[in-house]
């Protein structure tokens, strides 16, 4: 019984990592992003249907480990999505966290800067926002926008006051890459994984999905022209993420890149790589050993006596004696 169940999530662990290793950028390999990852992708699920089936189970399987990782208390995860402006970063997180326990749980959005952050190196305001062990924490656009709409706009990096002369040459990027890298490093040599999710959206489903925001009353909120503005830099964005990809997917923190454009798909491939790394870290219920055990059975004792003329000693051995006489599930009338 044991051994089928240890089977069981031994198939479902591999076949976890086998449906996410085509996302992986392997670490060292040079992405050209339009090249070789296709935003409509949906190999190895056949339909919307199968889709909605397979987030529910990485759902249910995220929430027992995230209970295990919070008992456990060691390890935590940062999850960083990012993604182009209605690449559907809030969605994801709202379908893939659905069924975790919110408290195990941290958002933190990343704007523009304030002054406040602009007075510290650039890193700062990320560590201030990391998850504790324990948690799972996730940067809705995250430090990389560091090399990323900063890169595309010079004028930012302008605002970080920088000392010296080589500021926003290819050298100085370099630079940055490898401060990201050894921060990323450092953060899972202590314990916490960082897991990176890039939602890779289409031109095309961009301009959709934007239609809609105006369209559909309900979401012009959702609309700026700051989006708009952004869409006209989309050759610059592929050109840094695909450098960014190419130089900031490691062994202790590899790229995955999530195929967008259909969100069903964009959201079991993001539980699927957050279960990965669980799965990996593998938490457990702390073991409280043999004398704490021997106070809980005093305590057991007392609790028992206590039990009004009528009632069980032990509901919850009652309970489950009863389901084993009457079979699985079923309870003792
Ligand atoms: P939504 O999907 O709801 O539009 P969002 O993440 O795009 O969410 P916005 O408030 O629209 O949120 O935009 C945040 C803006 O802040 C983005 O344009 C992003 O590029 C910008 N930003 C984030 N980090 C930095 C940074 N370090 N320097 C400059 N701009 C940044
Ligand atoms: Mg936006």
């Amino acid at each position: 019984m044991a051994d089928g169940r240890a089977r069981t999530r031994d198939e479902r662990a591999k076949r976890i990592a086998e449906f996410i290793a085509p996302l992986r950028v392997e670490p060292g390999s040079k992405v050209n992003l339009s090249r070789d990852f296709d935003p409509a992708h949906k190999a190895g699920v056949r339909n919307k249907k199968e889709g909605e089936e397979l987030l529910r189970g990485g759902v249910l399987l995220l929430a027992d480990h995230q209970r295990k990782l919070a008992a456990e208390g060691s390890h935590g995860v940062l999850l960083c999505l990012q993604a182009l402006d209605a690449g559907g970063k809030d969605g994801t997180i709202r379908h893939v966290m659905s069924g975790v326990n919110p408290q195990g749980v941290h958002v933190a959005n990343f704007k523009v800067p304030s002054a406040e952050e602009l007075g510290h190196d650039y890193l700062w305001r990320y560590a201030c926002r990391l998850p504790r062990r324990g948690e799972i924490g996730i940067f809705n656009r995250s430090h990389y926008e560091e090399v990323l709409v900063v890169r595309v706009h010079p004028e930012l990096l302008a605002r970080q006051r920088l000392p010296g002369k080589a500021k926003g040459k290819k050298a100085f990027w370099r630079r940055r890459y490898r401060e990201i890298n050894d921060w990323e490093r450092y953060l899972t040599d202590n314990g916490f994984r960082v897991v990176k999710l890039f939602l890779n959206l289409s031109k095309e489903e961009q301009r959709v999905r934007f239609l809609k925001r105006i369209d559909v009353p309900e979401r012009n909120w959702k609309f700026s022209a700051a989006d708009a503005r952004e869409r006209s830099s989309w050759d610059a964005y592929q050109a840094a993420f695909s450098d960014m990809l190419s130089a900031t997917s490691t062994p202790w923190a590899p790229w995955y890149v999530v195929p967008a454009d259909r969100k069903w798909f964009a959201r079991i491939c993001a539980a699927a790589v957050l279960a990965h790394t669980l799965i990996d870290i593998d938490p457990r219920y702390p073991d409280i050993g043999d004398k704490a055990r021997h106070e809980l059975e005093l305590e057991k004792r007392q609790l028992e006596d206590e039990a009004p003329t009528g009632a069980a000693a032990d509901p919850w051995v009652a309970a489950a004696e009863g389901r084993g006489r009457h079979g699985r599930g079923r309870r003792a009338r």
